[in-house]
């Protein structure tokens, strides 16, 4: 199936991994909803790309489903959903406070679980779906000081695994892509913090990021979205329930 004319669902469009998504579904002819709680950057990816933008917090159930019901009214039924949105603050483990670690499981966690049950009984009725989750490496292994940041991604893969045995026969897929680290305004935050703690430059800073990966770079977001792009033709339509590494081998 290609996904020209199918609706498809990024949250977190506004930017990074999710604004490049926006474009090469659109590039694609499908019909774009891009979701974030930030008006403005999500309005320039629907300038660029002429996707529905739509303000909405994946935390907030009510908030998720109004964005969804004007979604729908406007671009049909949601075929394809992809939980992109997140955050990965960084702390030490003694510092983590309840509320981070609930407020990380909400946004990275949670807010995968409110999109996928939202969308999922139309998948089902229409006989074809894709659930998709842009997780992380830090859901397959673990990092120094982001502990909230890979329980959550850990939640994710394990969501996954259990909705791809459940749905198995409604025509819908569930997948986790799990890439490495990738230049986005999420990184920035990581590697300002890193120079901030440690006194590292900002070019030490990015090496010691991807130091981890084989191939001794940050993964690109074209390169996350043509995975979710393939997550959606016909040649993956066997492939459920994985977690699929963008780690040039780090994992
Ligand atoms: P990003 O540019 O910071 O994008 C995160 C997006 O999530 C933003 O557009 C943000 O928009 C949205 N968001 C955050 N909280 C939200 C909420 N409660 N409700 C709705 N939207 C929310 O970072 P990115 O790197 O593209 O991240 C995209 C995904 O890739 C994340 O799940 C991240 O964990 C994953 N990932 C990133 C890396 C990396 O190194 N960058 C590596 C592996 C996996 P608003 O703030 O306007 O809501």
């Amino acid at each position: 199936m290609s996904v020209s004319g199918s609706h498809v669902v990024i949250t977190g469009g506004g930017s990074g991994v999710g604004a490049e998504m926006a474009r090469v579904f659109a590039a694609e002819g499908a019909k774009v909803t891009i979701l974030g709680r930030s008006y403005a950057p999500l309005k320039e990816v629907a300038d660029e790309t002429g996707a529905l933008p739509l303000a909405a917090d994946v935390t907030q159930r009510a908030s998720l489903d109004a964005a969804l019901g004007q979604a729908r009214e406007v671009n049909g039924p949601v075929a394809i959903a992809i939980a992109n949105a997140g955050a990965a603050p960084s702390a030490p483990f003694r510092k983590v406070t309840a509320e981070a670690f609930s407020a990380s499981l909400a946004v990275n966690l949670e807010g995968v679980f409110h999109l996928w049950q939202a969308c999922h009984e139309e998948m089902a009725a229409a006989g074809w779906g894709r659930l998709i989750a842009i997780a992380s490496t830090a859901g397959l292994k673990g990092y120094p000081y982001v502990s909230p940041y890979c329980a959550s991604k850990h939640g994710v893969i394990g969501l996954t695994r259990a909705l791809a045995q459940e749905l198995g026969r409604t025509g819908i897929t569930v997948n986790a892509i799990c890439p490495g680290f990738i230049d986005t305004p999420l990184l920035s935050k990581s590697i300002e913090a890193i120079t901030a703690k440690t006194g590292k430059s900002e070019d030490e800073a990015r090496a010691q990021l991807y130091a981890g990966n084989p191939q001794k770079r940050f993964v690109e977001t074209g390169e996350v979205a043509g995975t979710a792009l393939w997550l959606c033709s016909k040649a993956a339509a066997s492939v459920s329930g994985h977690a699929l590494s963008l780690s040039g081998g780090e994992i």
